[in-house]
């Protein structure tokens, strides 16, 4: 396990140390609400997603959903946590216009999930083991409008009851970069499980980001949470700009206050929103409307037992079985979709070799074209067929990249690309030869320079005659060759 990625916070009297604790709300993939058989896709009419119990009519009862509860129950086994078998839904009551029963059902003191861990894969290959507190089910709160009419908000509850998993962190987030990190990587194990899309555009996963500050080794200081961050960018603005406010704050004179605060993202700032409401302000108590959840053992192991590899995993098997390096399994892993096409890429050839293609060139087109890896122009089949012809010395690995680019432009097989350009590898050894003969004679300047002992020429005569053959002379017959002639 790796030390934290240092992160120190200049302050006029020293160094300072930032703590981070996340709280995500991760949106369940659930085609129906946590207690409602409502609808839960995104971006449906106002109000075309509401049941009865969603707006709270009188004498509605709530019936839970136990495809929600799989849902987070394998979330947790996902963030190798507990599962609780008995867990208790509370009341969390407030008023909110958009909350029309005036509380919302939440998991509190009894949990679904309890202790589990997230492990950070950090550049430098090395692993970073973040505590995961606790994982509760709840329910979303509806929406209000205010940009629809210039004096009248308006309220839509196709989001009231749908169910959400609450994901907890420990403070053991150290910088910016790890609440970063931390995030990519719940998202990926997310998405492997498809319990949550993870898309924080679309708001299916917002962060609370918990902030303090305080002299390396000495007790936690007192926290400020900002509230529904929506990017994993603002996250770590929002934890840079918050560690320097509390860091000026205290150093001249003042004390943090726990509060709630709010990114704004245009300004890169937090702002003041309210100050900490406590759990008791809430009047927190079991929802009388439903029963404690009981789970039963074997159902559990089943899910288990079903779970798909998960990236750890699958990050130790590439390491192990394909020679990969830690950060490079980590970088293959993050998306499913990419990892499935480097297996594919890789079955059967240098596992090593695709990597580098995939990562390299691959991962860089298409991010230089805002394409993912479902979208590639070029599908594993042909990468691999592209390899192929490098690995049976049809095409050099310089020729290749200039086929990857027509492949990439035109959907082609490398194949029919070599063939229609002619890109074949020189091996015949006569033909260079005289490609060589030529380059010698062309540079007789540099010839004597070369045999009067300035042996680094050899570069240059190399170089003159793979640009003399078009990059299509194969590169160590080329050095063979060229050593015998000037030898001679
Ligand atoms: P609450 O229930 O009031 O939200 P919790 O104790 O459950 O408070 O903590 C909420 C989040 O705040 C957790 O993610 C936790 O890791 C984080 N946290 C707690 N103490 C600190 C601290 N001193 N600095 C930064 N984060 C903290
Ligand atoms: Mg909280």
């Amino acid at each position: 396990m790796a030390e934290t990625v240092p992160y120190r916070v200049e302050g006029e009297t020293g160094p300072w140390e930032v703590v981070i604790g996340m709280e995500v709300h991760a949106q369940v993939l659930s085609n129906a609400k946590l207690f409602s058989g409502a609808a839960t896709q995104f971006g449906a009419e106002p109000n075309a997603q509401v049941s009865l119990v969603d707006a709270a009519m009188p004498g509605m009862l709530p019936v839970i959903n136990e495809f929600c509860v799989q849902q987070a129950v394998r979330t947790g086994l996902g963030l190798n946590a507990a599962v609780n078998l008995y867990s208790v839904f509370d009341r969390k009551n407030y008023f909110y216009p958009d909350l029309p029963a005036g509380y919302q059902i939440s998991q509190y003191t009894q949990p679904v999930v309890g202790k589990g861990k997230i492990f950070l894969d950090l550049p430098d290959g090395s692993v970073r083991e973040i505590g995961v507190t606790r994982l509760h089910l709840e329910q979303d709160a509806g929406k209000s409008l205010h940009d629809q009419h210039p004096d009248h908000s308006y309220v839509d509850l196709n989001r009231a009851g749908i169910a959400l998993m609450e994901i907890v962190s420990e403070p053991d987030l150290r910088s910016p970069e790890e609440a970063g990190l931390y995030l990519k990587k719940l998202r990926t194990i997310l998405r492997y499980l498809g319990t949550c899309d993870g898309n924080m555009e679309e708001g299916s996963m917002r962060a609370d980001v918990n902030i303090s500050v305080r002299r390396p080794g000495e007790a936690f200081g007192t926290r400020c949470e900002i509230k529904n961050v929506n990017s994993i960018r603002f996250v770590q603005q929002a934890v840079v700009y918050e560690a320097r406010r509390q860091v000026d704050l205290i150093e001249a004179g003042g004390t943090v206050r726990q509060e709630t605060r709010l990114f704004d993202s245009g300004r890169g700032v937090t702002r003041e929103m309210r100050s900490k409401e406590e759990a008791h302000d809430y009047r927190y108590f079991p929802d009388p409307d439903l029963l404690p959840l009981e789970l039963e053992a074997a159902w559990v192991e089943n899910l288990k037992r079903d779970l798909p590899e998960l990236p750890d995993a699958k990050k130790a098997r590439y390491v192990a079985t394909l020679g990969l390096s830690p950060y490079d399994a980590s970088v293959l892993v993050a998306e499913k979709e990419a990892a499935a096409y480097y297996e594919a890429v890789a079955k059967g050839r240098d596992a090593k070799l695709a990597a580098n293609w995939v990562m390299g060139d691959l991962f860089g087109f298409l991010n230089k074209n805002g394409l993912d890896i479902t979208r590639s122009p070029i599908g594993p089949d042909q990468l691999g067929g592209l390899l192929n012809l490098i690995a049976d010395g049809t095409i050099s690995g310089r020729i290749a990249k200039e086929v990857f680019e027509e492949m990439f432009a035109t959907g082609k097989d490398a194949g029919a690309i070599v063939e229609a350009k002619g890109l074949r590898q020189v091996t015949d050894t006569g033909a260079i030869e005289q490609v060589i003969d030529q380059v010698l004679a062309a540079n007789a300047d540099k010839l004597a320079e070369y045999r009067a002992g300035k042996d680094k020429l050899f570069g240059f005569f190399v170089g003159q005659t793979m640009k003399a053959s078009h990059g299509k002379a194969n590169p160590a017959l080329v050095n063979e060759i060229l050593k015998k002639k000037l030898a001679g």
